[in-house]
């Protein structure tokens, strides 16, 4: 997918309306400091739209990007050779971000608040086709990220996982890696994990499919 136009169009605090869009959302869930920011710039193409947490605890609010891109127009009849000549179609959906969970020090209203906004937020939308759930790569799933894999299921989601900061692991770790997170979300057999690193962008196109796919 190429980047067209990318516009922060809604920000919904605690008591704001949600937008009743008419586009495809897809949305980024994660605990804070996972690199949800790092990654959602990197799929916008973007330094530093999504704003990225020098203030852990900041607002919580639910954000959502207007993203114009283009894809490869799907055509089995073109064979590889014109590849350079395929046409390519325009796509609007929306990039979700959700507040990031598990800031120790966050206030109990606080993070009363959070369940709430994104309880809503899973409940109410109508647009909303899949959610990604951001895991560090380095470490085992802690229970907060437990709890919201179950409950992006229990929502009627499955979970896409998206195992960040790629780069801070040697190679031969990475599988060992998947595997830990696999098992300690209990994740189902079929589940997608894309490992994926905002410094060298390893993992983007894979995401980008896998839009491309719910789409
Ligand atoms: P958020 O709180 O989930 O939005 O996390 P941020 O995107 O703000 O990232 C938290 C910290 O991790 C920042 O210092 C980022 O620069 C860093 N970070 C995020 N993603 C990566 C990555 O893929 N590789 C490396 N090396 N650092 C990352």
């Amino acid at each position: 997918m190429k980047i067209k136009n990318v516009e922060l169009e809604t920000v919904c605090g605690i008591t704001s309306k949600l937008p009743d869009n008419q586009l495809v959302e897809v949305a980024f869930a994660g605990k804070s400091n996972v690199g949800k920011s790092s990654l959602i710039n990197a799929l916008m193409n973007r330094k530093s739209l999504a704003r990225t947490s020098a203030q852990p605890g900041k607002t919580q609010t639910i954000n959502f990007y207007h993203i114009t891109g283009l894809v490869p127009e799907q055509d089995e009849s073109t064979d590889s050779v014109n590849n350079v000549a395929k046409k390519e179609k325009e796509i609007q959906l929306y990039f979700v971000d959700l507040p990031g969970y598990g800031y120790a020090k966050a206030s109990i209203s606080a993070k009363e608040q959070w369940g709430k906004m994104i309880e809503r937020y899973l409940h109410s939308s109508k647009q909303l086709k899949a959610v990604f759930l951001l895991i560090d790569i380095r470490h085992e799933p802690s229970a907060n990220d437990r709890n919201m894999y179950d409950w992006i299921l229990h929502n009627g989601y499955k979970p896409i996982i998206i195992a960040t900061k790629l780069d801070k692991i040697n190679r031969s770790q990475i599988a060992k890696q998947v595997k830990l997170i696999k098992t300690t979300l209990k994740a189902e057999p079929e589940t997608i994990i894309i490992p994926f690193s905002a410094t060298s962008k390893q993992g983007r196109d894979e995401i980008y499919d896998t839009i491309g796919k719910i789409l």
